[in-house]
Parts: structure tokens; sequence; C-alpha cells
């Protein structure tokens, strides 16, 4: 799954840390209660519905197998034929059953590698934030875990990609990490010296492990029917809306201007005038700006931003 912090970019500070919330160090964790007043509206149904969704994707496979295995129902004679040849993937025949069974069986222990790999890529390739390692930002790391009430401080891991500016969390069995960055990263240490915006993604992604979006069982729950396209982006995108929320009660401050620094870059974000951004915001309608956004893993920045200075309740989903 797609945890990344954006897919497109964002605008200003309108909201105080007073209407958010209270600066971090020494405020007890935040209460499920609160958690699930972050929580866009529908993020857990749209959830539910995924989770019925793949079951019964699963469940209809296996009866399929099991019915071609046996050649029993609508899978003898021909339409056995052609199950085994298109959907099972050759010739039928109890062989290819068998390798159909061992493919499904092994395919959690396939997806486990892949996970894995991906982590060993990004640990060999990365600088680890540490206590000596820009400690002003393992301390949020540690101050942020604290206050998400989770068990385990998630490993953060600073590389570049060729001037993207992202960050993203990701997981690995039973724990998840996070990686950011380099370009985007550099707003909290160059010229503009934005420690706050640095936080706020920190913020976001580590909302995304508190919510537990980033782990492996969320990702299996989901897995097939992930591949819906318009009802798995617009889960993905309510889980945005919620964390960009999380985060805002977590640092105090709106998050509008490191979305502002993904759309124009982290040299001139400080410049945009806010007001004029959120006029142009209130334009950016249409048909195909609700295709876009439909299609969209993440909301389109207009209504993400506008979400972040509403400063409370769920953001725009569809319209
Ligand atoms: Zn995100």
């Amino acid at each position: 799954m797609d945890n990344r912090f954006s897919a497109q970019p964002a605008s200003g500070n309108m909201i105080s840390s007073d209407t958010v919330g209270l600066k971090d160090a020494g405020l007890p964790p935040f209460s499920d209660k609160e958690l699930a007043s972050f929580r866009h509206k529908a993020e857990k149904p749209l959830y539910v519905l995924m989770v019925f969704i793949n079951v019964a994707l699963i469940v209809t496979a296996i009866i399929c197998i099991i019915l071609a295995f046996y050649d029993f129902g609508p899978f003898t004679g021909e339409a056995g034929d052609w199950v085994g040849e298109r959907i099972l993937g050759g010739k039928p025949g109890a062989d290819t059953h068998i390798e159909v069974l061992a493919i499904l069986i092994m395919l959690p222990i396939i997806l486990m590698a892949v996970v894995y790999l991906y982590y060993a890529q990004y640990r060999a390739n990365s600088i680890r934030i540490t206590e000596k390692n820009f400690p002003e930002i393992y301390q949020v790391v540690e101050d942020y875990s604290k206050r998400l009430g989770l068990t385990r401080v998630p490993k953060i891991y600073l590389t570049q990609e060729n001037g993207l500016l992202n960050a993203f969390s990701a997981f690995i069995l039973r724990r998840q990490y996070i990686v950011l960055l380099t370009d985007l990263f550099e707003v909290a240490y160059l010229e503009h010296h934005d420690l706050e915006s640095m936080k706020f993604i920190i913020a976001h992604e580590m909302s995304h492990i508190r919510l537990r979006h980033a782990t492996f069982s969320y990702q299996m729950s989901i897995l097939f029917a992930n591949y819906i396209p318009i009802l798995s982006s617009a889960l993905s995108r309510a889980r945005e809306y919620s964390c960009d929320r999380v985060a805002q009660h977590l640092v105090g401050v709106s998050g509008v201007e490191p979305m502002l620094a993904l759309i124009v870059g982290k040299h001139l974000y400080k410049k945009v005038d806010v007001e004029d951004y959120v006029n142009h915001c209130r334009e950016t309608r249409g048909f195909f700006v609700f295709i876009l956004n439909l299609l969209s893993t993440h909301p389109i920045m207009p209504k993400r931003i506008q979400a972040l200075l509403k400063g409370s309740g769920s953001g725009r989903l569809l319209f």
C-alpha cells in the first residue's frame, strides 16, 4: 500500500496552535476517543466494505479451485477445461490444480519476502535518524511516539530519490518504519529552517502507523479489494484526511505550508499568498477535476488544503 505523504502538493498556516491543539511534549497520549474523532467519517465504513469484498473474493477463488479440482458442477467438461486454461493458468488436470493451490499457499510468504526486500533496500541506502544524526528530528519522533501511544519508536530513514519531495510509512511483519526523502527533509535545515513543516510531515506518517494503516495485517485484509480502482482510492483518500487531522493536533499547525512546499518546491513555498491560493482552490472544480480526484489515492491539493484550513471534521472525499 501507498502511505506516501502526497501524490500531489498544498498551502499556509491559517490555523493557530491554539485552535488545533497544544504543543508537544509532556502531554498525555491521545485517547482512543480522540483518535476516533480525528478519523475521517468515511474511513471505517469503506474499510469494512473492502474487507468484506476481500473475503468474498478469496472465498470465491477457493470455491472455484475446489470445484475445478473435483471436475464438479460448472467446472466439468469444456467449462472445466476453460477454467483450467484461462483462470488456473494451464492445462486442466490434477497437476495444474496442485500448482495453483501451492501458489495460493505460498502467496503470503512471497509477499512477505517482497516487503523485507523493500525494507532492505532502504536500510542499505539511507541514513538512519538517531540521537546523533539529526537529533532534533529524533526527539520529535520520540515525543510523538509517546503522544500517539506507540509501543515502539519507529525507525526513520533518510534517503534521496532524484529530487522527489516525499515521505512515506511502510512496514515489515510486526514493525513499521518511515522513509523521508532528503529534498523534502531539507525544509527543516536549509533556507527556511522550517522545523514545523517537517514535524507535520513526520506526524502524518506516524499517524498512518498509529491508525494501523501501515501494517501487514491491514494490507492483507484488503489485498485483493485494493485492485478495485475507485473504491480503493476513496479509502486511501479517507486515510490521508485522517492522518492530516491527527498531525494537526499533534503538531499544532495547520499543515498547509508543507503542502505548499509539495506544490511549488522547498524554496518558494514561503512566498505563496495563501489567501490567493484559497481563492484558486474554490475555482478548481468541474467534471474532470472530479474524475481526477475520484481516481487519486490522495485528495487533490485544493480539497486537502481546504480540509486542513477547516481544522476539524472530515475532508471532502468526492465533491
Ligand atoms: Zn499519507
